[in-house]
């Protein structure tokens, strides 16, 4: 009798007791069957932030009982990936252009293409000397930070409306060393004289009621990074018509846009008299910055 109990209870155990490579496995199906497309990484993302352990590690001794506590973590930040938070939020950490930022829900999470606003600020930057840069709306402070550390010679001060984004790009800043100047401020509101040679944004650029920002995640980004309540061009407008007073004779404004905003983007520079507007298209063949100079 007693033998029969135990061996139930043993059972019990080996049934719900998983090592590494089950949770994984369990992991991606679980979020396969909710329709997340990145099943396997996120799986694996997911097992190896609660486990403490690197890829490596997953795939030398899948056999590895995992702790009672990760493993009750693990089915938890499966449910809400599953429900179609993003990764970046669980983890509250995303790799971009081979750093680590920290991210938190007061910042929108680095998408890819805004490399592109940094490789074309940099064409600029490394030809000036001592050049002046501004970030516009600085987030989690991926431009910034980009640009500071892979132009040494720039000096770099960023803002952003939201204190709270304020505090996560200065942890960003310190933790991977850059040095940046940060301010609270409404677009150029509290910058007063100041000019920069180079002005960069990723500004919020998608019109209000987006059937886009019900998609992919962003229902769980901060609302006033992605849209700005309007037609999807108005914080351009106010970094365009603002830009001329805050940048050197032949400095330049380049920012980040939405796919069907480059001919509107190319106009506002041009009738603010910047000169030979461009557009840059992304790795994806979409239009992604516009710019030009004084
Ligand atoms: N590129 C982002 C998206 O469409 C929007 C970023 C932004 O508004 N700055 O998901």
């Amino acid at each position: 009798m007693r033998k029969a109990a135990l061996a139930v209870l043993f059972d019990f155990e080996r049934f719900f007791v998983q090592s590494l490579g089950e949770n994984w496995r369990s992991g991606q199906k679980l979020l396969a069957d909710a329709g997340v497309e990145s099943a396997r990484l996120d799986s694996r993302l997911l097992l190896e932030y609660v486990a403490g352990c690197r890829h490596a590690d997953l795939l030398m001794s899948p056999e590895k009982i995992m702790e009672h506590s990760a493993q009750q973590l693990f089915e938890a930040f499966l449910a809400r990936r599953a429900s179609g938070e993003p990764l970046a939020y669980l983890t509250g950490e995303t790799e971009f252009r081979g750093r680590v930022f920290q991210v938190s829900p007061a910042v929108l999470i680095p998408r890819p293409e805004t490399e592109v606003l940094i490789e074309l600020a940099l064409e600029r930057l490394l030809r000036l000397e001592a050049p002046k840069v501004l970030d516009l709306g600085t987030g989690s402070g991926i431009v910034a930070i980009s640009l500071a550390l892979e132009c040494p010679a720039a000096m770099v001060a960023a803002v952003d409306l939201s204190k709270e984004a304020i505090s996560v790009a200065r942890n960003n800043t310190g933790r991977l060393g850059a040095k940046i100047n940060f301010r609270q401020s409404d677009w150029y509101g509290n910058l007063g004289g100041e000019r920069y040679d180079l002005i960069v944004s990723n500004p919020p650029y998608v019109a209000a009621g987006d059937p886009h920002l019900a998609l992919n995640g962003l229902p769980f980004e901060p609302q006033m990074a992605l849209t700005d309540g309007a037609d999807g061009l108005e914080c351009i407008r106010r970094i365009v018509a603002g830009a001329a007073a805050h940048l050197n004779p032949g400095g330049w404004l380049l920012f980040e846009h939405g796919y069907d905003q480059a001919v509107a983007s190319r106009n506002l520079l041009t009738e603010a008299a910047f000169k030979d507007a461009f557009t840059h298209p992304d790795l994806a063949g979409i239009d992604r910055v516009s710019g030009a100079y004084l």
